[in-house]
């Protein structure tokens, strides 16, 4: 394949070489090949688009378009993904290694949460309070100003919708830097921001690293708000700077999703969707069913029937429609997942499933980074193998006797991102789901996701929420005005 030109950064409106001429070596990792040039954002390109989404934001036709036509603006983006889908998806499997049917249903995503928000443009007003007949209060929920969305690169078309649409919705301007892992697809989104008609300076795409790029955007002083979507490391380092600013902050961490399986359960629904929520992306993915927990009774036929489906995954070629299990982002996240399994083998869990780097036939793909989806069993809870988000294809498989042992084990993480609860009983699917600490709680379902839902993480799993209109006015600032209508003199 001729590599693609994703060289430039889009800036107020204009695609422009970045300032040092710096590029990301974009690796596609199922060859371990460099595969695109990626234009890299430095300091005094930060400061241009954070300055253009600001001017954009004070100044120009953007503070004066009303919701609708806001709307129809992401509504035309929106009809834009949904034809490039498919070149969408080949890019981001091809940077980031997950299957392309993944990718394309990504895309399609990408492309409903717009619609959505698109919709709720026009929706978004205050309330009125009667304080006296002569004296009236209302509210105002005012955009905040530039956004900065900083995102990861399991899924960077999705990830960049579920803050371009609220954000854009309720009238503020954002720069977006995609992760240095995955940074291209962003710029070809790019290309459709500029079709769709955005006034310049709206929507800015600069993708850096984190260190330089990243970092530079959360001390600009003209970002009002940070929307980041990452490691729980990262989102301690932008809270620790943005604690001595007025930045909104709302941040979507990792998790570690316990997946509880009660006796009663349908099995082979519960198997299906375990395993289908344990490998989805190759476990990188913030909703992955990592831990598994089912009841005593039925513990030794879940494993089994659970072993025997995921013994049947397919890994390899990201490329292949009939891939399931796609490549490791990166060598660096490929040894931390080896790391986990070697501290599973020191202490002496049992090895079910995998275990091991996947080799592919194709010696194209020689150079790739593959793991075999991989099952264990008898690992201490208190095993950093079940307290750490591993982000790979590494499941843990537990007993336990009842409810209350259930909801402890599942509990007993820092994390509390997602959960999946599997019973027949309707009063103790909603007791379980009223105990766990988890923003989601799925009942006899696994990673069903709508713009309409509210999303986002209880304890180190983050702050604040998306999805929803109520993550709409988290991109808004309240202002309440009192008036006094009493004839003066
Ligand atoms: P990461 O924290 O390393 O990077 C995320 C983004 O932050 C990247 O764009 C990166 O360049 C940027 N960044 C890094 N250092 C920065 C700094 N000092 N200042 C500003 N920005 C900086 O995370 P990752 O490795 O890209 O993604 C994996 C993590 O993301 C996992 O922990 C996963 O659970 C989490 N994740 C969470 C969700 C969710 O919705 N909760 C979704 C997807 C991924």
């Amino acid at each position: 394949m001729a590599r693609p030109d994703f060289s430039r950064l889009y800036i107020d409106g204009e695609f422009v070489p970045p300032v040092g001429d710096t590029q990301i070596e974009s690796i596609d990792p199922a060859t371990g090949r460099v595969w695109a040039a990626v234009a890299a954002a430095g300091e005094p390109d930060v400061e241009r688009a954070a300055t253009a989404a600001h001017t954009a934001f004070t100044t120009g036709p953007w503070p004066g378009m009303t919701g609708t036509e806001r709307g129809r603006l992401l509504t035309e983006l929106a009809r834009l993904i949904d034809d490039d889908a498919d070149e969408l998806a080949r890019i981001d499997s091809t940077d980031n290694g997950k299957p392309l049917g993944h990718a394309r249903a990504d895309a399609a995503g990408a492309a409903a949460w717009l619609r959505y928000f698109a919709g709720a443009a026009d929706k978004i007003q205050g309330d009125y309070i009667h304080l006296s007949e002569s004296d009236w209060a209302y509210t105002v929920p005012q955009p905040l100003g530039a956004v900065a969305a900083i995102i990861p690169w399991n899924s960077p078309v999705l990830t960049a919708a579920w803050k371009l649409g609220p954000a854009l919705a309720a009238g503020n301007t954002v720069v977006l830097k995609p992760s240095e892992l995955a940074p291209a697809s962003c710029l070809r989104l790019a290309e459709l921001v500029d079709k769709a008609g955005f006034p310049p300076g709206v929507i800015n795409v600069v993708p850096g690293y984190g260190s330089t790029a990243g970092a530079a955007l959360v001390a600009h002083e003209r970002v009002a708000k940070i929307s980041f979507t990452g490691s729980e490391r990262t989102a301690q380092g932008i809270g620790a700077v943005a604690a001595h600013t007025s930045k909104r902050i709302t941040t979507e961490c990792g998790g570690k999703a316990p997946f509880i399986v009660f006796a009663d359960a349908d099995l082979s629904a519960a198997v299906d969707k375990a395993v289908g929520g344990g490998f989805v992306n190759a476990g990188q993915q913030c909703t992955v069913a990592s831990r598994v927990l089912v009841q005593d009774e039925c513990f030794s036929e879940f494993v089994d029937r659970y072993v025997r489906r995921a013994g049947t995954l397919r890994v390899g070629d990201p490329a292949d429609p009939a891939t399931e299990v796609g490549a490791i982002v990166s060598a660096r996240q490929q040894e931390r997942i080896e790391h986990y399994i070697g501290v599973a083998r020191r202490e002496g869990a049992e090895f079910r499933l995998g275990g091991d780097r996947h080799q592919p036939g194709d010696p194209r793909l020689a150079g790739g980074y593959f793991m075999q989806p991989t099952v264990l069993t008898g690992v201490d809870p208190a095993s950093s193998v079940c307290q750490d988000e591993i982000f790979g294809p590494v499941v843990t498989i537990a007993p336990f006797s009842d409810e209350d042992h259930a909801v402890t084990l599942a509990n007993d993480v820092r994390y509390g991102l997602v959960s999946g609860v599997w019973t027949r009983d309707i009063g103790r699917a909603h007791r379980v789901a009223s105990r766990l600490d988890a923003g989601v709680v799925w009942i006899n379902t696994y990673r069903r996701l709508h713009p309409a839902i509210p999303y986002g993480g209880f304890k180190m799993s983050g702050n604040g929420r998306e999805n929803g209109l109520d993550a709409l006015l988290a991109y808004t600032e309240q202002k309440s005005v009192i008036v006094d209508t009493t004839p003066s003199g």
